[in-house]
């Protein structure tokens, strides 16, 4: 079979992964991406960033860490040398074309005249324009790639840009409340992380700073602040939800994966597609699922309380979320001495000196604002990864877990065996039911938090539909008990040899 030219779009976790599985299979990918380095959000992040997931389950099947790196938590720039080992061990590094921006992408099916032209699909033809109907097309067509100043075409293109790198997201204010009429400087914490480490701390030394936001690239900036300035000039932290913000994931001596991150844990969850007995379990054991989420909420919310920072929603939906955080070290001890200062408030705006937050009648004086934003769309991806109605595209890195590399591995890695002829999509109908269902679920958990596309809490239920589709065995442990009990990680999926129909 002749192998597609493929490119991807972006060098983060997903990116790599994506090329790696379609080198092992020989496709010869390129990969293109905006930045100078590789590493994606890792590249560019507060200094006090480490990993949120515990170092086991963030990390590729087949490539450990390495025995010098023994934190739970990883830092940044640790990550990036874990990365930027696997690239160059697996071939990546050549593949990948550095400060290419792709800045746009035509579909185009082949010109019938054989003339060498190819031709847009008609607009009104958007069931047909994959050329069958089918999901990710006939194959016959190419997208024409705009490359910062250059042109290409390629048959598949895979799209790793991640969730969080690329275009701010900014609230809009009424006229007269933005940052506009404010005397100090608004900076989006995706342009702080850019500047590097140095930069940033020049910039915010001596300054007042408020942070809007409370989830890990806020608290990050925010401990970055507390370190520089101290409690001279305490970083004012605007929260609209709080969120749990927890130090590990040990409660009360227990480790947190063994009430969410195995096949019993799952059992207490209605899932897409479940049959009746899977459904009756999910009712039956609901009360458990409560409980579990109780035991590790009695424990987390101890440091959170002192500063009524318990958040609405339970442990569960935060997991079920994705919308858990660890915190920077020493977190609440800043919060304590007095160099971070929360302020609830479900709204804010701008003034002259610094901003308005609910329940104050005088502002937050401060000379920098960085604004963190989230942003809260969903994409109907079959499989988390393929539109069905889009030819020869795939999104690698959109949907989210608990642990991203891991996800995004075996997602590539199904991919992959996709892209070769392993197995074929069932049809746009069938692909559209099935996304509902996932989506139907997230809602059922999120509640009024759902945001994006999350399958923390469904994560082995989740990968046992791609090994399936790949021919292989979901199973992946051996013994009854430790199928029901065992955690699940990377590890379990090291040896996975799919198989073709
Ligand atoms: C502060 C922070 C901490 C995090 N901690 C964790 C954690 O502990 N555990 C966890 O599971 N997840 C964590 N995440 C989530 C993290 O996003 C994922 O783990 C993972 O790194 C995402 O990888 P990615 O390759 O999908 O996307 P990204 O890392 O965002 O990479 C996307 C790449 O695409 C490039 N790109 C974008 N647009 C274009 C374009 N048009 N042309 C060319 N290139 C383009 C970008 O430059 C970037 O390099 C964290 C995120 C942040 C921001």
């Amino acid at each position: 079979m002749e192998k597609k030219r493929v490119a991807i779009v972006g060098a983060g976790v997903s990116g790599l992964a994506a090329c790696k599985h379609l080198l092992e299979l020989g496709f010869r990918p390129v990969v293109f991406e905006a930045d100078t380095v590789l590493g994606g959000v890792w590249a560019r992040v507060p200094d006090f960033t480490a990993l949120q997931t515990p170092r086991p389950m963030y990390q590729y099947s087949d490539f450990p860490w390495p025995d010098s790196v023994t934190e739970v938590f990883p830092d940044h720039r640790q990550v990036m040398a874990y990365l930027d080992a696997y690239a160059r061990r697996f071939g990546v590094l050549d593949c990948v074309r550095f400060g290419h921006r792709v800045v746009g992408m035509d579909y185009c099916v082949y010109d019938a005249a054989g003339d060498g032209d190819g031709v847009a699909p008609p607009a009104w033809d958007w069931e047909e324009w994959g050329g069958n109907g089918e999901a990710f097309g006939s194959g016959d067509g190419e997208w024409r790639l705009t490359v910062a100043d250059a042109e290409g075409s390629v048959e598949t293109v895979i799209l790793c840009i991640g969730r969080f790198s690329g275009v701010p997201n900014i609230p809009t204010f009424p006229p007269g409340k933005g940052p506009e009429v404010f005397d100090g400087q608004v900076i989006h914490s995706m342009d702080y992380s850019k500047m590097g480490t140095k930069k940033a701390k020049e910039m915010i030394k001596g300054k007042r700073v408020a942070v809007v936001g409370y989830l890990k690239s806020a608290i990050d900036i925010a401990a970055e602040c507390a370190a520089v300035n101290g409690t001279d000039h305490p970083c004012t932290m605007v929260v609209r939800t709080k969120h749990w913000i927890i130090p590990d994931y040990i409660a009360w001596g227990v480790h947190i994966s063994l009430l969410y991150l195995n096949r019993f844990a799952e059992l207490l969850i209605h899932k897409p597609g479940e049959g009746f007995l899977l459904w009756l379990l999910a009712i039956l054991l609901a009360p458990l699922r409560w409980l579990f989420s109780k035991f590790a909420e009695s424990y987390y919310s101890i440091p959170m309380k002192k500063y009524g920072m318990v958040p609405e929603h339970s442990f569960f939906q935060a997991l079920a979320t994705c919308l858990v955080a660890i915190e920077p070290k020493g977190f609440y001890d800043r919060m304590e001495e007095g160099s971070i200062v929360l302020k609830k408030s479900k709204t804010f705006s701008f003034c002259k000196e610094g901003i308005l937050v609910e329940g104050e009648s005088s502002p937050i004086k401060c000379d920098i604002n960085s604004a963190v934003g989230l942003t809260s769309t969903t994409v109907p991806l079959y499989r988390e990864c393929i539109h069905p109605k889009i030819p020869q595209l795939a999104v690698l890195g959109y949907s989210e877990s608990i642990a991203n590399l891991y996800t995004s591995e075996l997602r590539a890695k199904w991919l992959a065996h996709f892209m070769d002829g392993g197995f074929r999509l069932p049809n746009v109908a069938a692909m559209q039911k099935d996304i509902l269902e996932w989506e139907k679920y997230m809602k059922r958990y999120a509640g009024r938090h759902f945001r994006r596309s999350c399958i923390g809490v469904l994560h082995i239920w989740y990968n046992d539909q791609l090994c399936r589709d790949m021919g292989c065995n979901p199973r992946r442990k051996k013994g009854f008990l430790a199928e029901l009990f065992g955690i699940y990680g990377p590890g379990d999926y090291a040896d996975l040899h799919p198989k073709k129909d």
